[in-house]
């Protein structure tokens, strides 16, 4: 990029580059402004791999353990409690995005899940 590319139109201020939501392109302050602007996707958003969770459940769950996995499977406690004590695997798939805010739950609630493929997205 040149540096007239990085002037504000309006102003002749040096525009800054910034990544607003999904937006992302040279951003004037003097104006409040933007100037060039792309829709912008994280590698997340861009992963197309279908991924497979596998929740590992114990018996005794915690309440907030339930609460996180009613949610996420769409299924109520009774439901969760009867697949639990059936010994029926808890899975879910989905794309990246998804599955990393499934992760992110997991992992807050210390229930332990296997990813297949393995997620390589490092979650933050
Ligand atoms: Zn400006």
């Amino acid at each position: 990029m040149t540096a007239s590319n990085n002037l504000c139109s309006t102003c002749g201020t040096i525009t800054q580059y910034r990544i607003e939501g999904r937006i992302q392109g040279q951003y004037c302050e003097i104006c409040s402004a933007w100037q060039v602007v792309t829709t912008y996707f994280s590698a997340l958003e861009l992963d197309q791999t279908l991924y497979r969770l596998k929740i590992m459940v114990e018996h005794r769950l915690k309440p907030e353990q339930l609460k996180a996995l009613s949610a996420m499977l769409n299924l109520n406690y009774l439901e969760i409690r009867r697949a639990i004590d059936q010994q029926k695997p808890l899975t879910l798939s989905g794309k990246a995005k998804d599955i990393g805010e499934t992760i992110k739950t997991l992992t807050s609630v210390n229930l332990a899940f296997e990813c297949q493929p393995p997620f390589p997205q490092i979650i933050d």
